[in-house]
Parts: C-alpha cells; sequence; structure tokens
C-alpha cells in the first residue's frame, strides 16, 4: 500500500495584474514543482477578491485571467483539483460559522487589517473577517499543508485556531494544518537591478509578445565600468547554465547588444511555448476546468459540512 500523499491547499486571488517572470520564478514554477507530490487542492479564491475589487467586469477578467495563466504555465487539472471558491458555498457557509467562535480582538490582529488602519484608511468587514472565510477554505478539506510565504504565516495559524475552536467546542472534526513557509527564492531582479516588480515598472512580461520582451530587455540598465553587463547577466542566468553563459559573456566581452539580443532569443525560447499554449485556452476551457474541479470540490465540502451542521444543531 503506497503511503497517502498529504493534502496541499493553495489559493490563487484573481486580483489582476499580468504575470512577469519574477512572479514565475518565484512563485509559480516552485508550485509547479512540487504541487504533483502531494494531493493538491488549488482554488480561485474570488470572494476573497470582493475586498477589494468592485467590478464585475473586472474580476472575471482577472479570474479567466489567472487560470488561463496556471494552465500556460504548466498547471495539470488532472493531477490535483482546481476549482472556483463561489462554486463551493460551503465556504462561506463555514466562514460564518467560525466567525461565531472568535473574537473581535482575535481578528483585529490580523496583518491585513492591521495594516490597513495603520493607514487611516477604513475596512470593510469582509477584509476584517476574510481570516475566517480563509480558514474554511483551508479546513474544509482537512488540509496538512499550506505553502505560504513568510508574510502569510499568520492566515494558517488563525486557521489553526479555527479549527481549535470548532474542535474543542464540538469535538474532533478539523484537522489543524500546518503552513510550510517557502523560503525566499532568489528575488529576480528586473531591468533595473532592482526587484522586478510591477511598481517599479522594470518587469519583463511573462507571456509577452517577441516585441515586448526585446523592449524590456534592451532597456535593461548596463554599467560599461563592469567586468560583464550585471543586470543582463543576472535575469540571463534564469534561462541558461551559468556555465555557458561564463563562456558567452567572455566572448562577447563589452558587446552588450549581442549579449541582449541573445537574452531575448534565450527568453522567447522559453515563453513562445507558454504564450502559444495560453492563447489557445479559451474562455470555454477555463469555465470547462472550474466547473469539473468544482463539482468534486463541492462533494468534499459538502461531506464536511453534513458532520458541522449536525454537530453545531443546525441539522434538524
Ligand atoms: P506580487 O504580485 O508582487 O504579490 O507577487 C506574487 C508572487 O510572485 C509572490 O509570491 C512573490 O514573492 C513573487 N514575486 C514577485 N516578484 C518577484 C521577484 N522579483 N522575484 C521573485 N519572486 C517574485
Amino acid at each position: 500500500m503506497t503511503a497517502q500523499k498529504k493534502r496541499l491547499l493553495t489559493g490563487l486571488k484573481p486580483t489582476g495584474g499580468s504575470l512577469h517572470i519574477g512572479n514565475y520564478f518565484g512563485a509559480l514554477k516552485p508550485f509547479l514543482d512540487m504541487y504533483s507530490e502531494y494531493d493538491s487542492v488549488l482554488f480561485l479564491a474570488d470572494l476573497h477578491a470582493l475586498t477589494t475589487v468592485r467590478s464585475g467586469d473586472e474580476l472575471r477578467a482577472n479570474s479567466f485571467a489567472i487560470v488561463r495563466d496556471y494552465l500556460a504555465a504548466g498547471f495539470d487539472p488532472s493531477k490535483a483539483l482546481l476549482f472556483k471558491q463561489s462554486d463551493v458555498p460551503e465556504h462561506a457557509e463555514l466562514a460564518w460559522i467560525l466567525e461565531c467562535l472568535v473574537t473581535v480582538p482575535f481578528l483585529m490582529q490580523a496583518h491585513a487589517y492591521k495594516d490597513r488602519t495603520a493607514k487611516g484608511e477604513e475596512a470593510n468587514a469582509g477584509l476584517f473577517n476574510y481570516p475566517m472565510l480563509m480558514a474554511a477554505d483551508i479546513i474544509l478539506y482537512d488540509t496538512d499543508i499550506v505553502p505560504v510565504g513568510e508574510d502569510q504565516r499568520q492566515h494558517v495559524e488563525y486557521a489553526r485556531e479555527a479549527a481549535s475552536k470548532f474542535n474543542n467546542a464540538y469535538g474532533a472534526t478539523f484537522k489543524e494544518p500546518q503552513e510550510k513557509i517557502l523560503k525566499e527564492v532568489a528575488v529576480v531582479p528586473g531591468t533595473d537591478g532592482r526587484k522586478m516588480s510591477k511598481s517599479y515598472g522594470n518587469t519583463i512580461p511573462l507571456f509577452g509578445t517577441k516585441d515586448e520582451i526585446a523592449k524590456a530587455v534592451m532597456s535593461i540598465v548596463t554599467d560599461s565600468s563592469g567586468e560583464r553587463p550585471e543586470h543582463v547577466y543576472a535575469i540571463h542566468k534564469l534561462f541558461r547554465s551559468e556555465d555557458e553563459l561564463v563562456n558567452i559573456y567572455e566572448e562577447n566581452r563589452g558587446k552588450y547588444k549581442n549579449l541582449k539580443e541573445l537574452l531575448i532569443e534565450d527568453i522567447d525560447a522559453f515563453i513562445a511555448p507558454m504564450r502559444e499554449k495560453r492563447a489557445l485556452i479559451t474562455d470555454d476551457v477555463v469555465r470547462e476546468v472550474l466547473a469539473n474541479g468544482s463539482e468534486k470540490a463541492r462533494e468534499i465540502a459538502s461531506a464536511k459540512m453534513k458532520e458541522v451542521r449536525q454537530k453545531i444543531g443546525i441539522s434538524l
């Protein structure tokens, strides 16, 4: 008998923006490299997006886009469960039940809420309560592991606390999940050498056309005083082994244009198959993938909620 795989859960927030290669090497690729080792559950966190997105068209477009991104980058829905949170009403139902178990001061400690109010801005009640929606997302599926960055450790602690509160009140029902802290993958530098980030305008788009890639690469800041154009090299080594690069950069010493042209070719060779795949993923394909996943997710979630409703006394 093979040991049962641990269940891993992760949410995709459809809050927009096209992905850049920093997102790919920093987040998407590490996820794609590991998800099939687990019994993975991936969900489109559209209810979470409602704390910030105020346009139906925008939310819809973002939702299609992010699923398309994952599929194009290599996520295989036959190897994991991928569904849309709002298709499984048990998430919102359980969130309410958990909200009734935790206190306001406890939720006031949540980073997202604290950050918002620290800026003197008002938080909507959804933002205030969202740690319990997130807890519901996680514990509904008896999740063992939630991969998160250090900054999101607290979310999993909240889920654990909510599970434990429920279990203490009503008897053992939920598994307490563990965070899997993803070590900071080497930061991908942008065209100016700072961390690649949309807010710095120094990105190379993940699904960009060759022209877009060329434009971004040509804008990489070079410093003629050094041994080699470090910012070009730092990006290049994501796409080619350093053994090869050392020779190439030696042969092209001082020829920055050549090196940038080679980098354009290397990035395009890497991106083109994903870009082409992405273009073939229609809205209907996305709908079908999500509908299939949502059906399976509902089976799991409704079985769990049947038990919950019985225990809390709303099932008569
Ligand atoms: P963001 O859209 O900036 O929140 O990033 C989404 C994910 O991509 C996060 O997991 C980030 O850690 C990762 N990421 C974004 N930019 C970079 C970068 N320049 N290098 C490495 N990872 C990045």
